[in-house]
């Protein structure tokens, strides 16, 4: 018999943690932190003291729910789904996406952190394996590439026993690339382009995330916020867009704006410059030397980005230290507009906006706040379940299953 077991995530936006028990086989999809816990218990000043309490606080997963686990699949490197690695209590294979991304660039900088996010790595009995996508392993498992605002990430499909289980993670239906683009970038097509071609994939049972039902969040889809983004540009002489690094879609959607533009893109940002260089984008980048220092690009001082009309990408760690760097002779006259986008989940990196305003307002730049969700939208599921065509839905990853259910039974 197989077995699907929610062992949490079921009632609130990420800590999923989903087990799956089928014959002598165990394995687990997502093993995320509760931060819906965490904010309760914990502050600025008020931090974890490590692994266990966090525990039992519920916040990170409870040793017994590892118990005969062979292989854990991780979804995507937001933490409410990757989770504390140094939590898994003896030798489990993980399944990480982008395995270079997590080894090269997130890992090293949890690694070298000051604070709690030090317990993110993994403990030196784990051994960790890259995904490849559209391939079906010796679990029977395949990986099925989402749209997301953490690259790369993985929709899961398991062909059980007796029923085949989908897991869609964190998706969105509408990203910012088009099909070419995001099936150049991710080796292949996406979850639901591919079970529209695979007719004979039987879906027993699916399990759907749905972090927007019962947001008011306006449904702004990537392309909408490419053509606001367009607008703001056009009326300034320089536009700095904030984004968090793993967001290479919003990335990749930026670089081609500017270049519509016909601007030069500069990034301010060294995960940023990692991040595209890990993923081989070499089109015509410059990196502002104050900032990053990835070889890879060519780098230019702070002054020279401002010469001329540019787009700068930088992170939400960048933007403060650009304002405090910038001196009115480097922007003289000129009418600079600054994006910053919003990050998911909001409460993996604890921004302040409102802090990150006033900094901005000082130097005389004006800010534009844009919130495009990673996530569908719920208007959205209808054509989702009709390409899955699953048997069964169960809810995850939302605050509001109860709404989602009625919309799940009318669309089944
Ligand atoms: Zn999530
Ligand atoms: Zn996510």
């Amino acid at each position: 018999m197989t077995k699907v077991n929610v062992l949490s995530g079921s009632r609130t936006i990420g800590g999923t943690f989903i087990r799956i028990d089928d014959g002598e086989k165990v394995i687990v999809f997502d093993q995320g932190v509760r931060f819906d816990i965490f904010r309760r218990y914990y502050t600025d000043w008020v931090t974890p003291l490590g692994v266990m309490e966090l525990r039992k606080l519920g916040i990170l997963p409870k040793e017994e729910w590892y118990e005969d686990v062979q292989d854990i699949y991780i979804t995507h490197l937001h933490l409410d789904h990757l989770g504390a690695l140094s939590n898994i209590p003896k030798p489990i294979l993980v399944h990480i996406p982008g395995g270079s991304v997590y080894e090269e660039i997130a890992r090293k900088r949890w690694e070298r952190s000051p604070s709690w996010l030090n317990i993110i790595p993994e403990s030196y009995y784990i051994e960790t394996q890259d995904v490849q996508p559209l391939n079906e392993d010796k679990n029977n498992v395949l990986a099925l590439p989402v749209s997301h605002s953490a690259f790369p990430a993985m929709a899961y499909l398991y062909f059980g026993k007796d029923k085949n289980v989908l897991y869609t993670g964190d998706m969105r239906v509408n990203g910012y690339l088009d099909k070419k683009s995001f099936n150049k970038l991710r080796g292949g097509p996406s979850l639901l382009e591919y079970i529209a071609n695979q007719r004979d994939i039987r879906i027993d049972v699916l399990l759907i995330e749905g972090t927007n039902f019962g947001s008011d969040r306006m449904p702004i889809s990537p392309k909408d916020s490419l053509e606001i983004m367009k607008r703001i540009g056009t009326h300034h002489e320089h536009v700095i867009v904030t984004t968090h690094y793993l967001d290479v879609e919003f990335l990749l959607a930026t670089i081609k704006l500017a270049q519509d533009l016909n601007r030069e893109c500069f990034v301010l940002s060294e995960p940023v410059a990692k991040i595209l260089h890990t993923i081989g984008v070499n089109s015509k980048i410059k990196v502002v030397e104050d900032f990053a220092v990835t070889p890879a690009f060519p780098s230019i001082t702070l002054q020279e980005a401002f010469e001329e009309p540019s787009m700068l990408i930088a992170s939400y760690y960048e933007i403060v230290d650009l304002c405090r760097k910038i001196s009115k002779t480097e922007i003289g006259e000129k009418a600079i507009a600054s994006i910053i986008t919003e990050p998911e989940p909001s409460t993996e990196e604890m921004v302040e906006y409102e802090v990150v305003n006033r900094w901005l307002l000082r130097t005389g730049i004006q800010p534009y706040r844009l919130r495009v969700s990673g996530h569908y939208y719920p208007f959205e599921i209808d054509k989702i379940l009709k390409t899955i065509k699953p048997k069964s839905a169960i809810p995850v990853h939302t605050e509001r299953p109860e709404l989602m259910k009625t919309f799940l039974q009318k669309a089944l």
